[in-house]
């Protein structure tokens, strides 16, 4: 008789996680049992103190306060359909005879949370720093789904033929930043003055 062999799982994994350069390995969720009734208690009374533990070690690696690694929608690779719209873009800069390149793409929530606490510095409040660099929750650079380019030729000749490939400028005071925005007919919406309306009214 041929020896059982227990039916093969297949890894659940997210459909949006299928580049996977940085998959995680999966948290242990099993944990051995204590013998005795005396570790069992033991266990339950540094419960609490591990968890402090290991949620102020989360905050010391991030680098973020809670709410903010916590409600970031964090993007691991630049959106695909931007990574190619740029990249036909800078094809068809070339032929122009214009330089076009990519200053700044994905970032992370902390590399974005640096940013924006280096703006508050400079600036002095929330409303003048995100008028120049938002916080992570709201940049879509976290999400990977906008991109800094350069240089300024090159950011004016995006500006003016980007919606080709549905590349829009935003804001009025960042030539540089573009985001995929075009409507179906194609047309780029409104330039919004600044980042700093995207701010939430108790934010301000
Ligand atoms: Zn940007």
């Amino acid at each position: 008789m041929p020896p059982s062999i227990p039916p093969s799982r297949p890894t659940p994994r997210e459909a949006s996680n299928l580049s996977g350069p940085r998959d995680r390995p999966a948290a242990s969720t099993s944990r051995p049992e204590g013998r005795s009734r005396g570790t069992r208690r033991l266990r339950d009374a540094i419960a609490p103190i591990l968890a402090l533990v290991s949620l102020a070690a989360a905050f010391h690696f991030s680098g973020l306060a809670p709410w903010v690694a916590d409600s970031v929608p964090e993007a691991e690779v630049l959106d695909p359909a931007l990574e190619r719209a740029v990249e036909r873009a800078i094809r068809a800069a070339e032929r122009d005879g214009v330089e076009l390149r990519v200053t700044s793409g994905l970032r992370s929530a902390s590399e974005q949370d640096e940013l924006w606490r280096a703006a508050l510095d400079e600036h002095g409040s929330t409303v003048e720093a995100s008028r120049w660099v938002l916080p992570p929750e709201l940049s879509a650079h976290v999400q990977g789904l906008a991109v800094d380019v350069g240089p300024h030729e090159g950011a004016a000749w995006l500006g003016e033929h980007g919606a080709r490939w549905g590349l829009c400028q935003v804001f009025a005071n960042e030539p540089w930043h573009f985001e995929r925005l075009t409507s179906k007919n194609g047309t780029c919406p409104a330039l919004l003055p600044d980042a700093s309306v995207l701010l939430d009214e108790d934010a301000r």
